[in-house]
């Protein structure tokens, strides 16, 4: 029986061709090549930017086999491989010269007066305002109570997410050996009227942070997972937790995180 692969690329022409390519260089190594849900699937090829690359990882809910990326896109963060690399990738996949980095979600549920959801984020969770209204949270860890955040929101980062939404907003950027939970207030407010701490918080990965918006704007908050809004009407509380399950992103030779945040950001 032929090892699978399934690839996935955004509607942008360059993504297309490259696709194109893909397919056929990945069949004449002798892997047969899916664009749908397999069980039989050893790996997942995505093709596009950081944003094509979180929606494979949503759209087949988070798979049990390796991902690698190949970059379309703008930045490319997570993208592992440029089209002219491909004939490299598939002999270096094939002789087995790669590593595998696994990372954590982050995982919330939420609970409205009636029921709660949960939901997964690969780069990070955004609490904030509808209608850009400041917004008043209430922020625990462990049950330990910790602020009454007052301003435009609060990001939930992962290690991964760290380089994201989480850098542009003044949070720190991540090491991905280290196993933590990083919470990046949006705008706080700090003055006479209202306390907010005004730098990221830092918390091991075990922490479990609970945010209860404050009675009166229960109705109005966004809730993002990687880019996706949701909205959910009467929200009680919103827990956070470092989630239990675990992509495996497929890494080449030479990769390394430090001289890749050099290379995006400076
Ligand atoms: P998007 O256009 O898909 O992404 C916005 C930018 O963030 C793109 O340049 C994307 O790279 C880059 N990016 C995504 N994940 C990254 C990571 N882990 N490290 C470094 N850069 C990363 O925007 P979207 O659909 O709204 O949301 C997707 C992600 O974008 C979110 O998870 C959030 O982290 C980020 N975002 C950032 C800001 C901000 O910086 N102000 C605002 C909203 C969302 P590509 O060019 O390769 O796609």
């Amino acid at each position: 029986m032929k090892r699978k692969i399934i690839i996935t690329y955004n509607s942008y022409d360059r993504s297309i061709r490259t696709a194109k390519i893909l397919r056929t260089k990945l069949i004449s190594a002798g892997f047969e090549v899916l664009e749908k849900p397999d069980p039989e699937a050893e790996l997942f090829i995505a093709i596009g930017g950081d944003g094509s690359f979180l929606k494979t990882l949503h759209d087949y809910d988070f798979p049990e086999v390796p991902i690698i990326g190949i970059n379309t896109g703008h930045l490319g963060f997570f993208q592992e491989i440029m089209p002219p690399q491909i004939d490299n990738f598939i002999d270096a996949y094939i002789n087995k010269r790669y590593t595998i980095q696994e990372i954590h979600p982050i995982e919330a549920l939420i609970c409205t007066r009636t029921s709660c959801v949960e939901l997964q984020a690969i780069n990070e969770f955004v609490v904030k305002g509808d209608k850009s209204r400041t917004i008043h949270l209430n922020l625990s860890v462990n049950t330990n109570f910790i602020e009454c955040f007052s301003g435009d929101g609060v990001i939930l980062s992962t290690p991964t997410g760290s380089t994201a939404y989480n850098y542009s907003s003044g949070g720190s950027i991540v090491d991905p050996s280290l196993k933590l939970i990083q919470v990046t207030p949006l705008s706080p407010i700090n003055t006479n009227a209202y306390r907010s701490f005004t730098s990221s918080i830092i918390l091991p990965s075990d922490a479990i942070v609970k945010i209860s918006p404050e009675y009166r704007f229960e109705d109005s908050l966004v809730f993002v997972t990687d880019g996706i809004e949701h909205r959910y009407d009467q929200i009680v509380d919103l827990t956070f937790q470092t989630s239990t399950i675990n992509i495996k992103l497929l890494r080449l030779g030479g990769y390394e995180f430090w001289s890749k945040v050099t290379e995006k950001f400076l």
